[in-house]
């Protein structure tokens, strides 16, 4: 595996002000140097910020110099209401998208599919092939999605979206790089051939990220707060302990194989082009893949 076969993507939220998307448009403009392969764009994610409109996803993606590939899920409208989404999208241009199943907005947390709508998100895959879609990913979970049973049916979960036409497999980010190769040998085991691209979380802000991995089911290893403790978020100790951690986890994945470096933003850019910069730095010199 030679570094320069590894390419990168990034993920964003739509802003909820007019402040935040100052700050993500400035943002935009730095990751653009980056060339990166798509910029992933969040929907009714992290308490309920609405997708991209087609005109806003179009307009964040050209920042970027980037396609932009946004993100649908089951719970955030019925079947008609979907496909009308994505039809606006199709019909300016974007033909990639993440499909999920989303987070249940209900008070009890729990997921209840809609009865107009996809209940599970490889009939969502299924649908945007129908109507179009060029390339779908779909979400992946190395360390077993909180809801599924146990691992097997997560890897079932996988497959039968992979079966409906998904084209890739983005993962949920997971700090304990042996956990993702592992799971990566069984998603491979079972005949999951699509390739894999793996969330990479730079930790801007531990407390904030802690919080964050608690809610989403990702563990936050006691390793990693030692390496935190003590230092002030958002300090220049703590950026570069965020860097060394995320290049050298970086670094490992493509030695373990793996092509695809997906980061997640939170939409700002300093921790994302400390991370690209020390990745194409002498020892490890990546060059990225157009
Ligand atoms: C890369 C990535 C991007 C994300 N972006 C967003 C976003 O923009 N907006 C947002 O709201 N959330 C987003 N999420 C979070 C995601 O919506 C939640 O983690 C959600 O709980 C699972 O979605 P999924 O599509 O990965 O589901 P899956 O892992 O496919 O399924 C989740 C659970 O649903 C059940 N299930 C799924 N398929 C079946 C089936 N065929 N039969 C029976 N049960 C099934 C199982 O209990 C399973 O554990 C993202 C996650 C990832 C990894």
């Amino acid at each position: 595996m030679t570094a320069s076969s590894v390419h990168l993507s990034f993920e964003i939220f739509p802003p909820k002000t007019a402040a935040a998307a100052d700050v993500l448009h400035a943002a935009l403009a730095d990751l653009a140097a980056l060339q990166g392969r798509f910029l992933s764009i969040t929907s009714g994610a992290g308490g309920g910020t609405p997708g991209a409109s087609a005109e806003h996803a179009i307009s964040l993606g050209a920042l970027a110099r980037m396609p932009a590939r946004p993100h649908l899920t089951c719970v955030q409208g019925s079947r008609g209401e979907i496909e009308a989404t994505v039809t606006a999208y199709l019909d300016h241009g974007i033909t990639q998208f993440v499909a999920l199943r989303g987070d249940s907005p209900a008070p009890d947390g729990r997921y209840h599919p809609r009865a107009d709508g996809f209940t599970f998100p490889d009939a969502l895959v299924a649908a945007l092939k129908g109507w179009g879609a060029a390339d779908v990913a779909v979400g992946a979970y190395p360390e077993v999605h909180p809801e599924a049973p146990d691992e097997a049916a997560c890897l079932a979960y996988l497959q039968a979206k992979v079966d409906a036409g998904a084209d890739r497999i983005l993962t949920q980010y997971c700090f304990e790089t042996d956990t993702i190769l592992r799971w990566r040998d069984r998603v491979v085991a079972a005949g999951i051939d699509v390739p894999i691209g793996v969330g990479i979380m730079p930790i801007g802000h531990f407390p904030q990220i802690k919080r964050f991995s608690e809610r989403c089911g990702a563990g936050v290893p006691d390793w990693l707060a030692r390496r935190f403790a003590g230092l002030e978020p958002g300090s220049p100790e703590a950026h570069a302990v965020a860097v060394e951690i995320a290049a050298e986890q970086c670094a490992r994945l493509v030695a373990g194989g793996m092509t695809h470096l997906h980061v997640y933003t939170l939409n700002k850019s300093a921790l994302t082009l400390a991370l690209v910069r020390a990745l194409e730095a002498e020892p490890l010199a990546f060059r990225w893949a157009a």
